[in-house]
């Protein structure tokens, strides 16, 4: 057992990431307690059935009295109204952290709203599954996965470090960037993909010469792969792209205009450039796998973990 990084945690929102971060941080010993609280009065019930913290408050207020490290997770579009449910009763010294999948809007919009003295650590674990809910959580979440601090005009040295040193102790590798460079590299790796997984999966249920029983019945030809990542919650991704705007439609442009160009080699029989094409795409592949990101192991469609 490790010795505790911080006296209270408190976690405000219990779904997924939340209720992974309280696990992860009880069963290592990272805190002397861990105090949960979720808007959702029906997620609060579930949260202390489930037994995951120490004590699942009633009010935002009472979860943060007294917390050093008081953790916002909950979805994007909800961290400021989050933040400002803690803002006038964090302890001297706190640090406030966020998970959000998006960062420059996230900084902006909880910096406007927590006090000028205090600190504020903002930062993204690049772990996830499509599940959602206290339910779906579990410790191991973060192991072997990127952490990504991007800290802000409210951050301290000590507070990054701070904040390093949790996730490092719940298995991840930290990397620090700008928020505005997060966004852009997230756009390219997680918010344009589950677009376009969005995308198809809408198309092939409009597409007037495919039957749905069709779709569903030959799946496993790679649409499967597509309706994995577009099952993931429906409002986390709402918020990431009104929150993420400018970066995914900067990547959207790109994207379609390397659209374009396949869409012409298909149409133009050029069978060298296509095939040179898709043997890049497979050295990215074997890279994700050299790097530890991903197995080798056939995969069909049943191992749970990816990253957003
Ligand atoms: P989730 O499972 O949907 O849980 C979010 C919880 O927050 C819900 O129970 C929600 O309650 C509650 N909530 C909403 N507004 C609140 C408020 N103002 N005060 C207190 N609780 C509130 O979401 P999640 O997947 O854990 O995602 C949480 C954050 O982590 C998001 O910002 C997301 O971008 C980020 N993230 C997610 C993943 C992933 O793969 N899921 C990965 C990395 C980072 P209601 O349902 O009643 O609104």
């Amino acid at each position: 057992m490790t010795e505790p990084l911080f006296d209270k945690v408190a976690i405000i929102g219990l779904g997924l990431i939340g209720s992974s971060m309280a696990r992860g941080i009880k069963k290592r010993g990272l805190a002397a307690t861990v105090i949960g609280y979720d808007g959702s009065p029906d997620v609060r019930t579930r949260s202390r059935d489930l037994g995951f913290c120490d004590a699942i408050a009633e009010t935002a207020e009472e979860a943060v009295t007294d917390a050093s490290l008081v953790v916002l997770a909950v979805p994007v579009g909800a961290m400021r109204e989050a933040a400002q449910s803690i803002a006038s009763h964090l302890a001297e010294g706190a640090i406030v952290t966020d998970v959000g999948s998006v960062k420059t809007a996230v900084v902006r919009q909880v910096g406007e709203v927590l006090p000028d003295q205090a600190l504020f650590v903002p930062g993204h674990p690049v772990a996830g599954t499509e599940y959602s809910g206290p339910e779906a959580g579990f410790a191991e979440l973060f192991e072997g996965r990127w952490f990504v601090v991007t800290p802000c005009e409210q951050s301290t040295a000590e507070g990054v470090e701070a904040v390093s040193c949790l996730w490092r102790e719940l298995g991840s590798t930290v990397e620090q960037m700008t928020p505005e460079h997060h966004d852009i590299v997230l756009a390219m790796t997680s918010h344009v993909p589950h677009l376009i997984a969005y995308n198809i999966v809408g198309t092939a249920a409009e597409l007037e010469t495919v039957t749905q029983s069709e779709v569903i019945k030959f799946s496993a030809g790679g649409f499967r792969d597509f309706t994995r990542i577009a099952s993931s919650d429906p409002v986390m991704w709402r918020d990431v792209f009104l929150n993420n705007k400018e970066a995914v439609l900067e990547v959207l442009g790109r994207f379609s205009e390397d659209l374009a160009a396949l869409q012409r080699l298909v149409r133009w029989d050029d069978g060298q450039a296509l095939q040179d094409h898709f043997t890049r795409a497979r050295a990215v592949r074997h890279r994700i796998v050299e790097a530890g990101q991903d197995t080798a192991d056939a995969d069909f469609g049943r191992s749970h973990g990816h990253d957003d």
